[in-house]
């Protein structure tokens, strides 16, 4: 599915992607790539520090609909 002209953009900067160079990244440069790596790997840490604590234990609450047909 293409949306709007078709035209890529770096999803770092935003620089139109033209040309058959760019056919296989998202990234109009290697400097940009690198930038976006980075993010990743930081995003990556902080959710495995969240997540250590954030034990999913929701679901005892989750008892609607039994025991409620008085
Ligand atoms: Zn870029």
């Amino acid at each position: 599915m293409v949306s709007g002209e078709g035209i890529r953009r770096c999803v770092v900067c935003h620089a139109p992607l033209e040309g058959e160079r760019y056919a296989r990244t998202s990234f109009c440069s290697n400097r940009c790539r690198k930038i976006d790596l980075a993010r990743w790997l930081n995003e990556e840490y902080r959710i495995r520090e969240e997540g250590e604590n954030a034990t999913e234990s929701d679901e005892e609450a989750s008892g609607f609909g039994q025991g409620d047909e008085q």
